[in-house]
């Protein structure tokens, strides 16, 4: 290969000892084109299934899965270093969604009749939802199956087909989702491209009809503006920087222990982790001093039954030491950790306190098995800094009186009080942010509508009592109009004309 040419292939890595996993292809705008195109023929035979020939297929897919699931949990450990626990439920979370979408699709997006109003009387109104076509879908390394699983499933059950681009650091587990897919439906309804940045961004561009990105931030600002050439339609389901709220009277050991799996699990790489706990000052000391001893028992380290695994991208781990710095640095404390907690490819759990809210450990997202604690007044003021940031993602609230009033008054798109990220695991339930988290709605009923267009007809029954819309139009039509306007929606103004 001369300096010019551009790689063909790419590795992935096992990052806990950065050996080679396997190698895959890096596919090409060309090889795209090529993909999108038999995706849209296969699109075409998927639509003639109908709700229910769909969810036969699959059903079948999600059979073939689930019975294969230890073996998917491998490759999701392989790749991304998570203990095999870790991976074998987030596997589990997203056939709960596949089942979902088989099974909820013909519910929710067929046809619906709609009351036609008063001046409409005469039509019969009906609403139906139509497939987009080929879905681009993007996905993150965290959860390579949950994550893209929550766009796929719901693509796929609504009638698109699916053309899916893993991150390049966990490309097998992408190819496992295709191969078992064509084992069981043996047509290209949903395909893999493999590859690195450059391959993500030649889908967008693809002609596919929406993309489904999922990742960060900064990637889904360049996905949008690609999209915007085409004037594609995008759902972006980014990062967060999501709070935890503990209120005076919050079941401090229940709370220390969600806070701890929040804050922790998965090495902190999850998009609705917890990364800021706001805590009432009158439980203040003993929450801290229990979430330190819950976070003391944990280690990270190489080994199949570790409970914490790896750093999976390299580069994390500069952002990691750097957001535990600045906050040392800004008069910050660790309580437990700290920079020398982060190592070549593990991150001991952090616990900082005293951090100013202007610092990056509570400004960006870490990403990394690090949390801040701040001591609050109020349970406002806690509501007031968890509103405080341009994420909005998802929360966790901790009260035993006040839990749902705190949680809707935070700007996120989900919450969970006394419990932690359970609502990923309610099927019916949207997923999805606010703000820089992003736009558009996965999971559930919406999930299933954010990838189709809305479709309204309306069937004359009757001829119209009054035939406004025609040049036979007359005046006393004009003032029957006008008084049933009045009738209507005239009543209780208290300005203008009487
Ligand atoms: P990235 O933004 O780095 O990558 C996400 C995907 O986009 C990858 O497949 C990546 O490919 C691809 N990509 C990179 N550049 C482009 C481009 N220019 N055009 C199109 N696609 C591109 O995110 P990570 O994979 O690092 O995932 C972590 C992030 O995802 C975190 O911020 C996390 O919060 C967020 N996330 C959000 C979730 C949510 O539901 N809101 C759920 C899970 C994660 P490649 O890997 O090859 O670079």
């Amino acid at each position: 290969m001369t300096a010019t040419e551009k790689p063909t292939t790419f590795d992935s890595l096992d990052p806990r000892t950065g050996d080679v996993v396997a190698s895959y292809p890096v596919h090409t705008a060309d090889d795209i084109a090529f993909v999108v195109a038999r995706a849209r023929e296969a699109a075409d035979w998927w639509v003639e299934l109908g709700f229910d020939g769909r969810k036969e297929q699959l059903t079948r897919w999600k059979g073939v899965i689930t019975r294969r699931i230890h073996q998917l949990a491998q490759i999701v450990h392989d790749e991304t270093g998570k203990p095999h626990g870790d991976a074998l439920l987030e596997a589990s979370l997203g056939i709960d969604h596949l089942a979902y979408a088989a099974s909820h699709a013909k519910k929710v997006l067929g046809p619906k009749r709609v009351s036609p109003g008063l001046l409409m009387a005469n039509q019969a109104a009906t609403v139906r939802y139509h497939p987009l076509g080929v879905v681009g879908v993007i996905g993150p390394w965290n959860y390579p199956v949950f994550t893209p699983m929550g766009s796929i499933a719901y693509a796929l059950a609504a009638g698109n087909a699916v053309v899916f681009k893993p991150s390049e650091y966990t490309p097998g587990v992408g190819a496992w989702l295709a191969s078992t897919f064509e084992e069981a439906v043996g047509r290209p309804v949903l395909q893999v491209v493999t590859g690195l940045g450059p391959t993500g961004a030649a889908l967008c561009t693809s002609g596919v009809d929406k993309i489904a990105f999922t990742g960060s931030t900064a990637t889904g600002k360049r996905v949008m503006a690609a999209c915007a050439e085409t004037l594609t339609p995008v759902v972006i389901e980014a990062g967060g920087k999501d709070a935890f709220l503990v209120d005076a009277d919050a079941d401090l050991d229940a709370a220390a222990d969600a806070a701890a799996w929040g804050s922790f699990a998965n090495a902190g790489q999850t998009c609705v982790g917890v990364e800021r706990i706001y805590v009432h000052r009158d439980v203040y000391d003993p929450f801290l001093a229990k979430l330190v001893a819950k976070a003391e028992a944990l280690t990270a380290y190489d080994a199949d039954d570790a409970q914490i695994g790896p750093i999976t991208m390299p580069s994390q781990l500069n952002i990691i030491r750097r957001h535990i710095e600045d906050a040392i640095a800004r008069g910050g404390r660790a309580v437990l950790g700290g920079p020398d907690a982060v190592g070549e490819r593990w991150v001991q759990p952090t616990v900082l306190v005293d951090v100013p809210e202007d610092s990056v450990a509570v400004t960006e997202e870490t990403f990394g098995p690090t949390v801040t604690v701040a001591k609050v007044a109020s349970m406002d003021e806690a509501v007031e800094l968890a509103n405080a940031t341009r994420y909005g993602l998802a929360a966790t609230v901790f009260s035993k009186r006040r839990g749902v009033e705190l949680a809707d008054r935070i700007r996120s798109g989900m919450a969970a009080v006394n419990g932690i990220i359970t609502f990923a695991g309610v099927p019916g339930l949207p997923f999805g942010g606010v703000g820089e988290s992003g736009f558009g709605r996965i999971h559930g009923p919406d999930g299933l509508r954010e990838f189709t267009y809305a479709k309204s007809i309306t069937r004359q029954r009757i001829k119209p009592l009054l035939a406004l819309t025609s040049f036979t139009r007359t005046e006393a039509a004009e003032k029957q109009l006008a008084q049933i306007m009045t009738l209507l929606h005239g009543r209780g103004t208290t300005i203008g004309p009487k």
